[in-house]
């Protein structure tokens, strides 16, 4: 019998009659129902289009403000809310505090929710990428560690090597172009929509730009999902 991660009480496995004639693989909970009970999710509610935050609009103001920036409007959806002190506590001691054990209390959620949203046969799934610099320090790259069992494609993105890029521009171009991702890939990517994958929607700067860079070399559609927004 396994604890929950969180609270590390006993976990009992409640198995449903339909699973027992079914030959799926039961999915293990890795948290108690009380300690799920405390985080939020988005089902059901009124979304942004373009961030999937709780919005009685069609956008939010950030969208809005993006939109006038003359960036092409992102498709987000994310499963939970990040304003919430349960969803703040996990990404603190997975994320900020690098404990990547922690990656197994929504890795199977988080996969299963691509997986029938954007099945592999029609999606390519990109990961945001982390920097050198994060990679050192944190040991993980924490939007892979939440993905299990779904070919993540590591040929389109990177992050940048700030000094060498950053080097070769001018001045007026490094105050133009915020850019932080760098783009790899083949010059056009025809054969599949483009998921790209991110741990939490904050201002959505990272999933704008590397939107921007991928759109460029694309006809089909490119959409995002993060686990929290
Ligand atoms: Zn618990
Ligand atoms: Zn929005």
């Amino acid at each position: 019998m396994n604890n929950c991660i969180l609270c590390h009480r006993k976990l009992f496995q409640k198995i449903e009659s339909q699973w027992l004639f079914s030959l799926k693989p039961l999915s293990k909970a890795t948290i108690c129902e009380e300690c799920e009970q405390t985080f939020v999710t988005f089902e059901n509610e009124e979304i942004c289009e373009g961030c999937g935050r709780l919005e009685k609009q069609k956008w939010c103001q950030d969208c809005l403000r993006w939109k006038e920036k003359g960036y092409l409007s992102l498709h987000n959806r994310a499963i939970f809310v990040y304003q919430n002190e349960a969803m703040k506590d996990y990404f603190q001691k997975y994320k900020f505090m690098g404990d990547y054990y922690m990656r197994n209390v929504w890795q199977a959620k988080f996969s299963q929710y691509i997986r029938k949203n954007y099945p592999p046969k029609k999606w390519r799934y990109i990961p945001i990428p982390v920097s050198q610099a994060t990679m050192q320090t944190r040991g993980f790259n924490q939007v892979e560690g939440l993905i299990k069992g779904l070919k993540l494609d590591h040929d389109l993105i990177v992050a940048q090597q700030s000094k060498q890029v950053q080097s070769q521009k001018n001045r007026k171009q490094r105050m133009e172009n915020h850019q932080i991702f760098e783009y790899v890939g083949p010059k056009i990517i025809n054969q599949k929509n483009i998921l790209l994958i991110d741990d939490i929607y904050t201002t959505g700067r990272t999933l704008y730009f590397a939107q921007e860079l991928v759109q460029k070399h694309t006809v089909k559609e490119i959409k995002s999902v993060t686990l929290a927004r």
